[in-house]
């Protein structure tokens, strides 16, 4: 028998869908576990066409969007698929953050698995599970601690916190018994955990590690316009400071960082942030998560409030923030007051707030080609109509192709593979070290590249 390997099970050529499963004589350890955003899913499956929520493994093994691993589904899952139910083989799932793409499969899971997560992302997954239809399954959660080991048979696993654009993101050091691994999660280092990614580089560079996983969503040619997350706040004071007129906001729904740059900005030019009765239930989920008084709790803190949507029925985890929620009508006479978090899919409000001509639309989020896609020409029709000025401004979770290709020589990892990214050959500028890996294909941790 060789020694320990590392096979990509997903996210090759493709953002999103990273599934890493790392043996080790008989210890087995997985790597996240999600959906990709692009482009194999989409060939099969768009928003009207879905997997049947009765036979999501079956309807995505057909396409091959699931890797057929032995030992790692539930007999639930795989009822009538053509994978037989094997008895659990994978010893362990590490979690690098709650984005779906890397924990939207988790509910396919056999339910004795163990699956390891930072607390905070426990905190964020439950939250999601609560107010939406999003489910993760049941399963032996494990919560880690920053920089702590975990012992999974022979193979050590320790994880880092890193910088991205939704909290509690971990990089992770992997030491197996012949040869040691980085898996980098998704990272960035321009916003307020910056700090974070920079002490997981350089562990990585004092190991020196045999192979470096590393993420390259943003590699390759890319024109769209980036800021800090301290470059959206100065953004946003401009808008709010010119504009006498309801100001909107758009932002990815677990972006915390940007609904705390909005909510400082909004503080500063004496308006109230308001925000979805679902971004509401998450600040109070994941305020406890963070230094008292960090994250805004609607119905404690100041200056934020809640947007009632005209809905005729509510859930039972809706109704604390009911009370008191502002509707439309208050929102569009007193419309200065206020800065309105509205997602793309809540765009009908627009017809009971009828803002002034003019009025400021933030975008904060990518522009179209992003991992988070959204339908540009439907919002730009709704903005044209209703006459709303817009406003890019926005700071990527990921670390920009430059970036990458300057971490990946500091590192001075034997070999690195670049995965959730659509043109891993971007990064072998970097060096000779970089291997753009194969799916399916299982690597040596010692002797590759
Ligand atoms: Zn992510």
């Amino acid at each position: 028998m060789g020694g320990p390997t590392v096979r990509f099970l997903g996210g090759v050529r493709e953002i999103g869908g990273n599934k890493i499963l790392i043996e080790d004589g008989p210890d087995r350890v997985l790597f996240d576990f999600g959906p990709s955003f692009s482009p194999r899913v989409e060939e099969y499956y768009v928003d009207y066409l879905q997997p049947r929520s009765g036979s999501r493994a079956k309807d995505l093994l057909e396409f091959d969007l699931l890797p057929r691993v032995p030992g790692l589904y539930s007999k639930e899952a795989l009822a009538d698929s053509d994978l037989y139910y094997t008895e659990p083989s994978v010893h362990a799932i590490f979690v690098s953050h709650a984005h779906a793409d890397h924990a939207g499969y988790l509910d396919l899971v056999d339910p004795t698995i163990p699956v390891h997560v930072g607390e905070g992302t426990r905190t964020l997954l439950s939250a999601i599970e609560t107010s939406t239809r999003m489910k993760y399954g049941t399963h032996p959660w494990k919560v880690f601690t920053d920089r702590a080991p975990i012992r999974v048979g022979q193979i050590e696993v320790v994880p880092y916190p890193v910088d991205h654009s939704i909290p509690f993101a971990y990089g992770f050091l992997v030491r197996t018994s012949g040869g040691t691994l980085a898996y980098s999660g998704d990272f960035r280092h321009h916003g307020p955990r910056a700090a974070d990614t920079h002490a997981f580089f350089e562990a990585v560079g004092k190991e020196p590690v045999d192979a470096l996983l590393i993420e390259g969503t943003r590699a390759g040619p890319d024109r769209r316009k980036n800021l800090s997350e301290a470059g959206v706040r100065r953004g946003v004071d401009h808008v709010l400071e010119e504009g006498r007129a309801l100001a909107f906001a758009c932002t990815y729904p677990r972006d915390i960082d940007r609904l705390l740059t909005l909510y400082a900005a909004a503080r500063a030019a004496d308006r109230d942030l308001v925000v979805s009765v679902r971004t509401a239930h998450l600040l109070t989920e994941v305020a406890p998560r963070f230094p008292s008084g960090t994250v805004p709790v609607p119905g404690q803190s100041p200056g934020i409030r809640v947007y009632a949507r005209k809905k005729l029925t509510s859930f039972v985890w809706e109704r604390p923030y009911l009370d008191g929620a502002l509707p439309a009508a208050e929102v569009r006479s007193n419309g200065p007051k206020y800065l309105l978090a509205l997602e793309l899919s809540h765009f009908t409000e627009l017809i009971d707030l009828r803002p002034p001509k003019g009025s400021p639309f933030i975008h904060s989020m990518s522009e179209p080609f992003s991992e988070d896609d959204v339908d540009d020409r439907v919002m730009r029709n709704w903005l044209k109509h209703f006459g709303l000025t817009f406003h890019q401004m926005h700071a990527s979770g990921h670390a920009s192709g430059p970036e990458l290709v300057d971490l990946i020589r500091a590192t001075g990892a034997r070999a690195v593979y670049p995965i959730h990214t659509v043109n891993p050959e971007a990064l072998e500028a970097a060096g000779p070290s970089v291997h753009p890996p194969e799916l399916g294909r299982s690597y040596p941790l010692v002797g590759a590249g």
